[in-house]
């Protein structure tokens, strides 16, 4: 399983897999990969004959220059683990010529306010990098479907919102989201964690379990001041943002509204180490 790394290497692949009436599930990732990301291909080699998954660390969507420089990267460990997927894999392991050109950049979006809310108001332009790296490379792979993991519910809405503003003829699907035993959500930084974080980091969900089991009972004001309480009790975690949002909109909510869908989010440091988490509460 040698990763191809140029566009026409990997466009050619797909257009002839397409051409012979394969249908092409799109695995975008930043490598590090764990069995969240193995999950999301499994779900992708179930509704299709083929999956590409590409391996690339995105500068455009970081808005920390740290946390680029130290983002776990370890191509051979990663084609090692999607070896068992055998030719049903193909892996496209591009640089940022590859993707970008010579401008590596930012295109502006307007994600109709989808950007503005949690991830969007912590990490100003993180959203435009997303979206400028899944136009680019949608338009390189042009897959049937293309495959996300709810871990990052926000951008999942968001890749939505993008294929309806750019009219991209994918197929969105969210995946759930992949936990170790003790509830912690799998996740690549998750190796940059001490031990002692690590230890303290299960508690993002048991908080959100805890919401999930208040929702509908408490008055929301009091849920996020039982949130604040419990990381105020945590000493090596320190929450960034808590949200209670609808589904649909992400539009953080005060008030619950009959046949709506909510979820709760958050985002967390352990340290260094920015972790987020989310539940689904109705
Ligand atoms: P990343 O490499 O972190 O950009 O993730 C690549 C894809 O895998 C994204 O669609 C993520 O949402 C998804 N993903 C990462 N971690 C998990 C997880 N624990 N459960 C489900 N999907 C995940």
């Amino acid at each position: 399983m040698t990763p191809i790394r140029l566009r026409e290497g990997i466009r050619k692949v797909v257009a002839g897999l397409q051409g012979n009436g394969s249908t092409v599930g799109f695995v975008p990732t930043m490598g590090a990969l764990h069995r969240g990301h193995l999950q999301v291909i499994d779900i992708a080699l179930s509704q299709c004959d083929h999956v590409v998954v590409s391996i690339y660390v995105n500068p455009t969507q970081f808005n920390d220059a740290k946390d680029l420089e130290t983002y776990p990267r370890d191509l051979g460990a990663d084609v090692e683990l999607l070896l068992p997927y055998g030719e049903k894999v193909t892996v496209f392991a591009p640089d940022s010529s590859e993707v970008y050109g010579e401008h590596v950049a930012s295109i502006s979006y307007d994600f109709q306010g989808l950007e503005k809310v949690m991830e969007g108001s912590f990490r100003p332009g993180h959203f435009e990098g997303v979206g400028t790296v899944l136009k680019l490379l949608f338009k390189i792979v042009q897959p049937d479907k293309g495959f996300f993991g709810e871990k990052d519910f926000q951008q999942l809405q968001i890749i939505r919102k993008l294929v309806e503003i750019e009219n991209i003829p994918i197929e969105i699907i969210g995946v759930p989201i992949q936990r170790e035993s003790d509830g912690l959500a799998l996740s690549s930084r998750n190796r940059k964690l001490s031990e002692a974080h690590r230890n303290a980091a299960p508690l993002l969900h048991s908080i959100l379990q805890q919401v999930r089991s208040d929702f509908g009972k408490k008055d929301i004001l009091s849920i996020h001041k039982w949130v604040a309480d419990q990381f105020q009790k945590a000493p090596l975690l320190n929450l960034e943002y808590f949200e209670i949002a609808q589904t649909i909109d992400l539009e953080p909510v005060q008030k619950i509204q009959q046949g709506r869908q909510y979820r709760a989010f958050l985002a967390v440091f352990a340290g260094d180490v920015r972790l987020i988490d989310n539940i689904a509460l109705i």
